[in-house]
């Protein structure tokens, strides 16, 4: 064993490095354990702090002030606090949520709250900073509005999301029944639309646009501009065009009276029975919304024009109602706000109804819807110029006709008194028989109508293949095809509408019966028995 050793005794000298190396090691990896531990504990210290630390306070931003500072409400107390470094102050709004630390700085920002009540915009107040709003039925309230309501072209009316804490006003709330019901635009239609009611339009003309034009020498005599005209005559004959082209050429008399290339006006179109709503005092709160609405326009200078069609269905006479007795609150809230007029200037209400007779006569008492024109059906030399709106010269015309000689052939069959064109005849009490023809139920509509079947045909037949152009026998086919579907409308079978076409309204009517007939077919009554109890109401 001792022969083998080495005599310079290097084995131990190995060891002894060996060791070495190990101690190195050990040491390496104690240090190691060491910093791992160090690192531990301090992790835990955090978790210790952060699980003792007191929790977080939410606050709501109520106000900026000058130095950079806001107004925050905590737990219902205002504070006035900074903001940490790495919040970016431009980002926080008005009614923004932010978390405070324990020293009350802002450390983080957030959006608004995203719930809150649902109140209703009475008036923005003059500072443009608050409103006033109806809250809760009847209460009313001023809030502060939020920054991007501020910026908002807010009306009454609106619906906005208030936070009740912080007693901020923080988003509109989209309405879309309102919105459809108070469409506003100039309408393009223009008084040159419209056919064969040159003299209506002429009245119209002289009781909207003079007072209009002529403010002031319609103040030095002292007479008041009118409020509002009633339209009536039967469906389809233009009432609705006509108070279009009032608006319109308001618009341009605005234009041409201030100097500038295009005036302004607005149409608010109100169909009756769209407002008409079950829910009690709703329809009352729409009238006032309408006014209201018409009133902010009118301010910034614009004519408006409240159009009501189918007056009737809303403003009937008090105490007449079938089902319900609504015209009792209606009506007066419209008497209310026609009254209270005085300071809608520039703003006209137009009627519109084929049943004036039902309309309650408070309404048209002088000072109020006292300017009543009748639009009639059209005659020959109306319905002539309705044809000719209509067959403009650059449309496509059969070689040997001319738009004339079209309107002609049209209106020849439309007028024809032989039997073929008989479409009713009814009985009076009196046992006297009138027939009706085809003419007696005559509409702008149904001339409009026949135009555009005619050129419907002329299509057909260049799509075909066969030489284009309107000639006089499409006029003629679009007249038949316009009677023979007019027979089955169903507002034909309105024995009141009939009572009037008749033109004897002090009659009364006990029978129609229908002489028009397709072929193959007879005569037919119909509904008779219904007629004759409809036949009997207040208005016959
Ligand atoms: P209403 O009297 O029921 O308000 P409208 O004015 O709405 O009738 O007419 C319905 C359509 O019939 C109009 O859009 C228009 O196309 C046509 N019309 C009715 N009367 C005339 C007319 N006098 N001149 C030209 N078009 C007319």
């Amino acid at each position: 064993m001792a022969e083998n050793r080495h005599p310079d005794g290097i084995d131990g000298e190995v060891s002894a490095e060996l060791k070495l190396a190990r101690e190195i090691e050990k040491n390496h990896r104690l240090e190691y354990a060491l910093r791992e531990l160090r690192e531990e504990v301090v992790h835990l210290g955090e978790r210790v702090q952060k699980l003792t630390q007191p929790p977080n306070p939410y606050g709501v931003v109520v106000g900026r002030n000058p130095d950079g500072q806001f107004d925050v409400l905590v737990n219902g107390r205002k504070l006035r606090v900074t903001v940490g470094g790495a919040v970016d102050v431009d980002a926080i709004e008005l009614g923004a949520e932010v978390i405070l630390n324990d020293q009350m700085s802002i450390v983080e920002a957030r959006k608004p709250e995203s719930a809150g009540d649902v109140v209703v915009l009475t008036k923005v107040l003059d500072d443009g900073l608050r409103a006033i709003i109806t809250y809760r039925g009847e209460e009313e309230r001023v809030c502060e509005l939020s920054d991007s309501l501020r910026a908002a072209n807010l009306r009454t009316g609106d619906r906005l999301r208030l936070d009740l804490r912080s007693n901020l006003l923080l988003e509109r709330i989209a309405q879309p029944e309102i919105e459809h019901l108070l469409l506003e635009h100039v309408p393009d239609v223009t008084f040159q639309d419209i056919g064969g009611l040159d003299s209506q339009i002429e009245r119209i003309r002289d009781a909207v646009e003079l007072p209009f034009l002529h403010a002031d020498l319609f103040a030095e005599y002292q007479l008041p501009a009118p409020k509002g005209i009633l339209l009536y005559g039967p469906p389809g004959c233009g009432k609705t065009l006509i108070a279009k082209a009032v608006a319109n050429s308001l618009a341009k008399r605005v234009a041409t009276k201030s100097g500038s290339d295009k005036g302004r006006s607005y149409f608010i179109n109100i169909k009756g029975p769209e407002l008409l709503n079950k829910f009690v005092g709703e329809t009352e709160r729409q009238i006032r919304l309408v006014f209201q609405r018409a009133r902010e326009k009118s301010e910034e200078g614009w004519p408006v024009i409240i159009f009501f069609d189918e007056m009737d269905s809303m403003f009937r006479t008090r105490g007449t109602g079938v089902s319900s007795d609504m015209e009792s609150t209606i009506v007066p809230q419209l008497l209310a706000e026609i009254d209270g007029a005085d300071n809608l200037q520039n703003v006209i209400i137009i009627g519109a109804t084929n049943r004036e007779d039902l309309i309650d006569p408070a309404i048209l008492r002088p000072g109020r819807l006292d300017i009543k024109i009748k639009i009639d059906r059209p005659d020959r030399a109306a319905a002539r110029e309705i044809i000719m709106r209509y067959l403009s010269g650059d449309l496509p015309i059969g070689i040997e006709t001319s738009v004339e000689s079209l309107a002609d052939s049209a209106l020849e069959c439309i007028f024809d008194q032989s039997d073929s064109n008989k479409f009713l005849e009814i009985t009076y009490q009196n046992g006297e028989k009138e027939e009706l023809y085809y003419k007696d139920f005559l509409s702008g509509a149904m001339l409009e109508n026949i135009v555009r079947r005619a050129k419907k045909l002329a299509l057909k037949r260049k799509i075909d293949g066969l030489s284009g152009g309107i000639t006089n026998s499409d006029l003629l086919s679009a007249v038949r095809q316009e009677f023979a579907e007019h027979e089955d409308l169903p507002n034909t079978t309105n024995p009141d509408d009939w009572a009037k076409i008749s033109g004897r309204k002090g009659e009364r009517i006990v029978y129609i019966r229908t002489i028009a007939r397709r072929e193959g077919e007879s005569g037919e009554l119909i509904g008779g028995k219904e007629i004759e109890r409809a036949a009997t109401g207040q208005y016959l």
